[in-house]
């Protein structure tokens, strides 16, 4: 459709199934505001208010619906506009069918409806994963090579040399739940989803060019799509400005707490915003926690749906000088910005991963499930900012809050509380190789936040993804 004027006007569809999707992708919003973009954020009712705090100062909020002939976003804006999903079902905003508006459309792995609509439109679809380019890469060769059907047992290792340089080797049970059978997400197959991401025109990341050793291009010269990497988004905003980090009690008890603590002596403790893990393996973490040599900051999910007894525990174990326990939300990003922590034992959720690099932290890796293990490959073997805690399994009591219960609250502990203090010992490690890994990481937040600044890598991928939508 011919419009007046071709402004940049970016709709942004984030995954509503998960916070570590919404998070991203609401600030690759804020950076497209900030390169002039009007952009528009359309998430579910139960999100809006998350997104609207992370965006306030570029906000015009917008009810449902627009009213006829109301512009959905001007230059540098972001509009927030909530509707229920599915968006087909229930009619895109008024706003959104303004073809003369839109020019893009940046829609979560499990949209794949979006798809639809932006043929219809005529606009450019690019995808978000919420992963790096060298899981995506690794996902790529998988599903074209499929190694990991050549292997007799769940055990043995899957060789996936998507980097020339280097060896990617995990076994087929850390494998992202892609290559499991009859795996679901967001109510749709990972069919669904793997046929999405392989007609879409391109895909966005929250990565930038120079960190994952030629991923992104790789990935691009392999899928024949446009890969864009924009990160690491969670430098949009400076950590102390973040909305979630310093309004609630907690987030306020947590920095009072590290102002206490010395420089880089503290170990940061999460597994991102749903991981959780059996009660057993838990108290083997907590054990080990209370005894280190060091002040933890830990953050538990799905702490109230534990046993009685695993309750009781929590309270008589934890003195809060030395380990200070959040059951809620974490300031993360402000968390590994503060002076006093020196080490993050993480998941290797991507988020995570790369708020970690942005902030020069080392990590010991302990990963969970999805595409965390190929995280923990890149993170220790390839950017060498590292320690594994060495799972060997994904973890199966992964449950949101309020499912802990029967069977698979027996589930054994793989990791016990001697392993765990030993890589501890080594993440927070004042010799040489600890010095070497810290090192490694300043390269890499200075290289991040390079990214982002005018004539960075990032900021030029913003800049052509802009041009590219209204050319
Ligand atoms: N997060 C946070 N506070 C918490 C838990 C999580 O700020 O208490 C944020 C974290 O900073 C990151 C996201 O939630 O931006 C988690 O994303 P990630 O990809 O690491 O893990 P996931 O939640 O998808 O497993």
């Amino acid at each position: 459709m011919e419009s007046a004027t071709k402004e940049p006007h970016f709709v942004l569809v984030p995954w509503q199934g998960g916070i570590s999707h919404i998070i991203p992708m609401t600030d690759i919003g804020r950076l497209l505001a900030s390169h002039g973009a009007a952009v528009t954020i359309i998430t579910t009712p139960a999100n809006a208010a998350l997104v609207r705090s992370r965006v306030e100062d570029l906000a015009t909020t917008t009810p449902l619906p627009l009213p006829p002939g109301a512009s959905a976003g001007a230059a540098g804006t972001v509009t927030v506009t909530a509707i229920p999903f599915p968006a087909v079902e229930a009619g895109l905003p008024e706003g959104c069918e303004r073809l003369d508006l839109l020019r893009c459309v940046v829609a979560g792995m499990c949209h794949s409806w979006a798809l639809g609509l932006a043929r219809e439109l005529g606009v450019p679809c690019y995808i978000f994963h919420g992963f790096g380019a060298f899981a995506l890469l690794c996902i790529e060769y998988l599903y074209k090579h499929r190694p990991h059907e050549a292997v007799s047992s769940a055990d043995e290792l899957v060789n996936i040399p998507a980097l020339p340089a280097f060896e990617c080797r995990v076994s087929r049970l850390q494998l992202p739940p892609h290559f499991a059978p009859s795996t679901t997400m967001g109510g749709g197959t990972m069919q669904e989803i793997r046929e999405f991401d392989v007609a879409v025109d391109g895909v966005v990341v929250n990565s930038f060019d120079e960190l994952e050793h030629g991923s992104c291009a790789l990935l691009a010269a392999a899928t024949g799509k446009t890969v864009v990497a924009v990160g690491p988004v969670s430098l949009c905003r400076s950590p102390h400005l973040d909305p979630q980090a310093m309004t609630t009690d907690d987030a306020r008890r947590v920095m009072e707490w590290l102002d206490t603590k010395e420089t880089r002596s503290v170990v940061y403790v999460s597994f991102g915003s749903a991981g959780c893990m059996p009660p057993a393996q838990l108290m083997q973490l907590g054990m080990a926690l209370g005894s280190c040599h060091w002040p933890v900051v830990w953050v538990v999910k799905g702490a109230d749906s534990m046993p009685d007894d695993v309750k009781k525990w929590f309270r008589e174990t934890f003195d809060s000088k030395k380990c200070l326990v959040v059951r809620g939300w974490a300031p993360q990003v402000a968390i590994l910005a503060h002076r006093a922590v020196g080490g993050f034992l993480t998941h290797c959720g991507w988020g995570s991963t790369l708020e970690a690099i942005a902030a020069g932290m080392p990590m010991a890796t302990w990963p969970l499930f999805a595409e965390q293990f190929l995280n923990e490959r890149l993170i220790v073997d390839v950017l060498g900012v590292g320690v594994s805690v060495g799972v060997t399994k994904p973890t199966e009591n992964v449950l949101s809050a309020g499912q802990l219960n029967g069977s698979r609250a027996d589930v054994e502990a793989e990791v016990g509380m001697e392993q765990v203090m030993k890589t501890l010992d080594r993440l927070m490690d004042e010799g040489d190789e600890g010095e070497q890994r810290r090192r490694k990481a300043q390269e890499l937040k200075a290289k991040a936040n390079g990214a982002l600044e005018k004539g960075g890598s990032s900021y030029m991928n913003l800049e052509k993804l802009i041009q590219s939508s209204v050319s």
